[in-house]
């Protein structure tokens, strides 16, 4: 597991491509400028880690293409100490990322696979998520609950309602809708109250499906 020079330059230049693409959230971009995303990847990949793609990470799943990641995590607007919600956990790419823009991140993930792995993987890059879990994100963590923000990293085809109700008030909640075979459109929640949300719809993207009572 080894992080050299090149790996740092080749991470400079992802970080300008992003910010070409729009991304102005200093944090998110500091943090991407850290995290070794080679190391998240099978080997076989390294070459190809700090280009803007997603790869295949076992298990049928993927690790989103970094663009996407700082979308999604500059649309969460971190600050130091708020609790994060994350559902998808997979490689542990978006989980490191959140963590390091300081957050308290609570990470959920279906795959028993990726779990295993990725649960082993994390404290090796001394990156410390408050909690992963192995179950289903539909549910969210309802004893962990509330949260200040709460990301889903697989395309949905509805907001999962357990998710809205374990967010606080003020809290945003960053989630793809739509079905398996089409563009899934990013979509901000902000929770006004107990019972309004503001609903805002921010362009297609492509993410794996957010699996409901499988295996
Ligand atoms: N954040 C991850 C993205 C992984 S892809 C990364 O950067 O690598 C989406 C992940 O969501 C997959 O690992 C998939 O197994 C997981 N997933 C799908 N349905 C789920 C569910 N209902 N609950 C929790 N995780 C789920």
């Amino acid at each position: 597991m080894k992080d050299t020079a090149k790996h740092q330059g080749l991470r400079n230049q992802l970080v300008s491509v992003l910010e070409q693409k729009g991304i102005t959230d200093k944090n998110v971009l500091a943090a991407i400028k850290k995290i070794p995303r080679h190391l998240f990847l099978n080997s076989s990949f390294e070459d190809y880690a700090y280009q803007d793609k997603a790869f295949p990470i076992g298990a049928g799943q993927t690790i989103s293409q970094p663009y996407t990641v700082a979308y999604q995590s500059q649309l969460l607007e971190v600050e130091k100490d708020h609790k994060v919600l994350e559902i998808g956990t997979g490689s542990g790419y978006q989980t490191a990322v959140l963590c390091t823009m300081g957050a308290k991140v609570y990470s959920v993930e279906r795959q028993n696979e990726l779990f295993k792995t990725t649960s082993l993987l994390l404290p090796k890059l001394g990156i410390r998520p408050k909690h992963l879990s192995f179950g289903d994100g539909y549910k969210g963590l309802p004893n962990f609950a509330p949260f200040d923000s709460i990301i889903v990293t697989a395309g949905a085809p509805m907001i999962p309602k357990p998710l809205m109700a374990q967010l606080k008030i003020g809290g945003r909640l960053v989630i793809p809708v739509g079905g398996e075979n089409e563009a899934q459109i990013m979509t901000l929640l902000i929770r006004k109250s107990e019972t309004q949300f503001e609903k805002h719809e921010l362009g297609n993207f492509r993410f794996v499906p957010l699996l409901e009572n499988k295996n």
